[in-house]
């Protein structure tokens, strides 16, 4: 479909967008975390329409949405008593759980595993979608792969405009940075992507201490894959004890940049060619801006994004894992 007829709502057309749904279409839906490409989770040429849409590789696997809580059992084959609990006390909302999968889920969800993701998203735009679909939707971020995923309709039209036949426009997600997805699925929960729901926040209701996965321990989330999340700029992430020496060191065909920081002194002078961004310092809003303010970053030409780390803190865990991964190759 040509993206002059792509229709960007202004107002959630719920009952279109299940029409399109139902026919197998692609539509794209505001979540509380990023924007997601729903497909119809159970329809095997929708699903493989979204890994077309973002030339993903069909090993990572998607997480199924639903609107209701009594639709988890038609994906997860066991669902564990600290499910339940996390559940009770994250659901609707940014966490995703994986569950051992029912036989029939398919393959090209879960990517051959016997595991399958679920979530129950809270943003209304989203909720309503799903309860009026009734079924689950696959939903990965509407981006191409790894890409920056999107935090508004006009982010989603500029990376997938020309594949999708619908966007719900919902303004911008209030999270900003994808679910935290923890699996459930093994004897210990282990946190495979963190999110703004954080470790802290998921030990304080199951009451133990829970395991954040390495590398080495699981490949299964496309989110732990290297260079997702990742400006096509070259980004670097520093120190802030190092960001003036850096600074200081640029010479000229090093220039434009742009430096990402969160204390304006640690910059030592503005030049023509030395711009700076500063953001909020509060982890959450940060969050917020994050991927709104790479992806314009981006499309400004510079040589280089410069971003100040961030604390070690717990709620800004999910924060530094985004940033890692968008410098990973630079660094
Ligand atoms: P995206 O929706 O593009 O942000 O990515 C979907 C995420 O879901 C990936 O990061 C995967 O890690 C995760 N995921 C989906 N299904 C599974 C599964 N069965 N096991 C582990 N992780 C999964
Ligand atoms: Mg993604």
């Amino acid at each position: 479909m040509p993206t002059d007829s792509l229709n960007i709502m202004k107002n959630s057309d719920i009952a279109k967008a299940v029409q399109v749904l139902r026919e197998g279409g692609l539509v794209a839906f505001p979540t509380e975390t990023v924007y997601g490409l729903g497909a119809d989770a159970s329809n095997e040429l929708a699903v493989r329409k979204v890994f077309q849409a973002k030339a993903r590789p069909a090993d990572h696997p998607l997480i199924v949405h639903i609107g209701s809580v009594n639709e988890l059992p038609d994906w997860a084959e066991v669902v564990p008593p600290a499910a339940k609990q996390l559940m009770d006390a994250f659901w609707p909302g940014p966490l995703t759980l994986v569950f051992k999968k029912r036989s029939y889920v398919l393959a090209s969800v879960t990517g051959g595993q016997d595991t399958v993701a679920v979530r129950m998203p809270s943003h209304p735009i989203a909720s309503e979608l799903l309860q009026a679909y009734g079924k689950g939707l696959v939903a990965p971020s509407a981006n191409q792969f790894t890409h920056l995923s999107p935090t508004s309709a006009a982010a989603v039209r500029e990376e997938l405009g020309s594949v999708i036949d619908l966007i719900l426009d919902g303004g911008a997600c209030e999270l900003g940075l994808e679910s935290t997805i923890l699996d459930v699925s093994r004897e210990k929960p282990v946190i495979l992507r963190p999110g703004m729901i954080t470790r802290t926040m998921l030990e304080n209701v199951l009451g133990e201490p829970i395991l954040v996965a390495t590398n080495e321990t699981t490949t299964r989330a496309p989110g732990r894959h290297h260079l997702h999340y990742a400006p096509t700029t070259k980004t670097i992430l520093l120190p802030t004890e190092k960001v003036a020496a850096y600074a200081r060191s640029l010479t000229p065909t090093d220039l434009p940049v742009v430096f990402v920081v969160r204390h304006e002194t640690v910059l030592p002078h503005e030049t023509g060619n030395i711009h700076w961004v500063t953001m909020p310092p509060a982890a959450k809003d940060y969050a917020h801006e994050l991927y709104r303010m790479l992806r314009t970053l981006d499309q400004q030409h510079y040589q280089q994004i410069i971003i100040e780390d961030v604390p070690l803190a717990p709620e800004w865990e999910a924060i530094r894992d985004r940033l890692t991964k968008a410098s990973y190759t630079q660094c």
